[in-house]
């Protein structure tokens, strides 16, 4: 039995016809953007997520693009992020005329380590004119702490605000693996001042093309963010700054309108088929699986191994027909485009250990108990040299 490490068509046939109703009632219109869809779609999200403002956009990228540029960040500013990520992460950092520093992870949850961001922000950095971090070498000016809430797992968010409130940084969530995850009662995108969402196809609510989200506490914010969205304008043919294009088109809000009231479920599945890999993958030596403390809700967005010999189990798994896939096989500091930082290898040992031994096995809501049990047994097997 092959064992798909993601298979869209089966959530698809699940909702058909309430898809395909809401495309053809869009087509019926001629409305494409800017439309009641994604003014509906806004309101149902800051609901669901409990956010007082919630803005759509084009693309989880655009979502920290923007988010960064409505925080205040300047032109060759620093945001403190982490290295083990999508590349969005930094690439928009990059792109919002940003400078990204990195600090490293911890292990048991793969998200920024808040020992790592003190160390970065009262060793790395001192105090500048404004109060805000200063980095030593640099010289430039810290405005941003993003920490990112990797494959459905939130960030240890209190620790993280507490240096943040210190050091008068603002705090952006990407969020983009977690839409539903939850800590201390609080969802994702709620935690800091603005969060971020990917509706890209694969992510845990997708929609049928690129989207994004993003959420905010302040109504300035908000403002500022639909602002952006449309070229700096608020007036029609007004611009009071330079903004972008980045919109959310009524088919995919109509789409993703049809999928939201079923996401907890769907969030819930995914963390029934964590159950089934914790049991399944119970006292194998050579495997740590993930797990969550209390007070966070984990939803699964992927299921992540560290496994030993990862890279010989995925080929073996993939001769068995079980899918899997590696994410994130080199972190950010070590990829060319970011050479011009000057990290050196070894700067930050856990996010490179991470690359060298996660491994994502097939997680989504459809996926069947037995299906399961064949990459469980694929990996048992492996180990137990029984090829
Ligand atoms: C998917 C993702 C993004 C980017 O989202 P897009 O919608 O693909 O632009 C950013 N950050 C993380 C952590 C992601 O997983």
């Amino acid at each position: 039995m092959g064992v798909p490490v993601l298979d869209l068509t089966r959530q698809y046939a699940s909702i058909r016809e309430e898809v395909e109703g809401a495309i053809r009632e869009v087509f019926e219109t001629q409305h494409f953007i800017l439309g009641q869809n994604g003014a509906s779609l806004e309101k149902e999200c800051a609901a669901h997520l409990g956010a007082a403002h919630a803005v759509w956009c084009a693309s989880g990228t655009d979502a920290i693009l923007l988010g960064l540029r409505a925080l205040g960040l300047r032109r060759g500013e620093g945001v403190l992020t982490t290295s083990f990520t999508f590349f969005a992460t930094a690439g928009a950092i990059h792109n919002a005329g940003g400078y990204p520093f990195f600090a490293d992870v911890d292990p048991d949850t793969y998200n920024l380590d808040p020992k790592a961001v003190k160390r970065f922000l009262e060793h790395e950095c001192a105090p500048g004119d404004d109060g805000l971090p200063v980095h030593k070498v640099t010289g430039r000016t810290i405005r941003v702490l993003m920490p990112v809430h990797i494959y459905g797992l939130c960030a240890d968010m209190d620790a993280l605000n507490d240096l943040a409130r210190k050091h008068g940084l603002k705090v952006l969530e990407d969020a983009c693996q977690a839409y539903g995850a939850a800590y201390k009662g609080r969802r994702a995108g709620t935690l800091g001042h603005l969060g971020a969402f990917s509706f890209f196809p694969t992510k845990n609510l997708g929609g049928s093309g690129d989207g994004g989200l993003m959420t905010a506490g302040d109504a300035a914010l908000a403002d500022h963010l639909r602002m952006l969205r449309v070229h700096g304008s608020k007036e029609r043919y007004m611009h009071d700054e330079i903004g972008y294009n980045s919109r959310l088109d009524e088919l995919q809000a109509a789409v993703l309108r049809v999928k939201l009231p079923r996401v907890d479920g769907w969030n819930a599945q995914r963390a029934e088929v964590a159950q089934c890999y914790h049991e399944g993958l119970d006292g194998l030596a050579q495997v740590v699986t993930p797990s969550a403390s209390a007070g966070f809700v984990h939803i699964y967005h992927q299921y992540v191994i560290r496994a030993e010999r990862r890279d010989e189990l995925k080929a073996f798994l993939q001769e068995r027909g079980v899918g899997s896939m590696i994410y994130y096989p080199v972190p950010l500091h070590q990829q060319t485009c970011f050479r011009f930082l000057g990290y050196r290898d070894g700067d930050l040992p856990h996010a490179e250990k991470a690359a060298r031994q996660v491994l994502a096995l097939p997680v989504f809501a459809e996926l069947r108990r037995e299906e399961v049990d064949e990459a469980c047994a694929g990996i048992r097997a492996f180990y137990s040299g029984s090829r």
